[in-house]
């Protein structure tokens, strides 16, 4: 096991212990920050452009003054610098407002090893429930007030999904819709496949994260004899399907076994998505 990394923006690695953060940060407070969490994969991290972009585009959203990206990349790179180039780490990159009487924005890297957990998810599948969030597919878009399609640092919903999925016996959630339509999980964007076309959920029109992951393997889908669709999609829906995948950027592409019991077709691709994808199967 690798020992787990922090680095502070102006202040470099610390040691393990060191205090890291001001109690009166609104990271802390509030919950008001960003952060993006990137897969480290031979030493590097994998979309590490894509991930500054939506975090730029999440701080224009919350009216965040963030760091020149040169700086953030000095920063992710000081974290993983000699970090071993065969072991997989989750990259964490986390942008608060900073102190609650004002001041720079609070910036920090973690890195630690990937779960044993998340890679058990990529070769074992999850067993998933329907969780509903209570508004329709389309209400938060039109919420002009309400950040949407964005990594905060709020993740209260997020984590009281995960604690319920614990409770009910399942692996993990996809949030549905007070209309019917499947949206996301709480840490994870959903892909299926109909026939040859691979499929996820429209992010602008429903509010949901737009994954990093999901955009990848959509614009590469060719790559593995796909062509690519966003739509809207019902639980039952997904019954019907020839697969049914949560992507994220650690655990990568994890195949659904079941939705709220039932099993789902298997399909025989998830292989080849994986290793387009990039990710270890070990
Ligand atoms: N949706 C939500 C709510 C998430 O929190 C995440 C990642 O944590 C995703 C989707 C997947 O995004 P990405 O592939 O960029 O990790």
């Amino acid at each position: 096991m690798v020992a787990s990394r922090i680095a502070v923006l102006g202040r470099g690695l610390l040691p393990a212990g060191k205090p890291v953060l001001r109690g009166d940060d609104l990271g802390v407070l509030r919950g008001d920050g960003l952060f993006e969490t990137m897969h480290l994969r031979g030493g590097r991290p994998w979309l590490r452009a894509e991930h500054l972009a939506r975090l730029r585009a999440g701080a224009a959203t919350l009216e965040l003054t963030l760091p020149a990206d040169a700086a953030l990349v000095e920063l992710l790179e000081g974290v993983a610098a000699g970090w071993p180039a065969e072991v997989e780490g989750a990259l964490r990159l986390v942008c608060t407002r900073g102190p609650e009487g004002g001041g720079p924005p609070t910036v920090y890297a973690t890195l630690s090893e990937v779960a044993p957990a998340a890679r058990r998810a990529r070769r074992d599948g999850v067993r998933v429930a329907t969780l509903s969030l209570g508004v329709p597919a389309e209400a938060r878009p039109e919420l002009d007030w309400l950040p949407a399609g964005i990594k905060s640092t709020s993740y209260g919903a997020s984590t009281a999904a995960r604690r319920w999925a614990a409770r009910a016996g399942v692996d993990d959630v996809l949030w549905v819709s007070s209309d019917g339509y499947v949206l996301e999980g709480p840490t994870a964007n959903v892909v299926w496949l109909t026939g040859d076309t691979l499929c996820t959920v429209p992010a602008r029109r429903t509010g949901i994260l737009p994954g990093t992951t999901v955009a990848w393997l959509l614009a590469h889908a060719t790559e593995a004899g796909c062509t690519a669709a966003e739509r809207m999609v019902t639980p039952a829906e997904l019954g019907g399907t020839d697969g049914v995948w949560l992507t994220s950027s650690v655990r990568g592409l994890v195949e659904v076994l079941t939705l709220d019991g039932e099993p789902l077709p298997r399909s025989p691709r998830t292989g080849v998505l994986q290793e387009l994808l990039g990710f270890p199967l070990r």
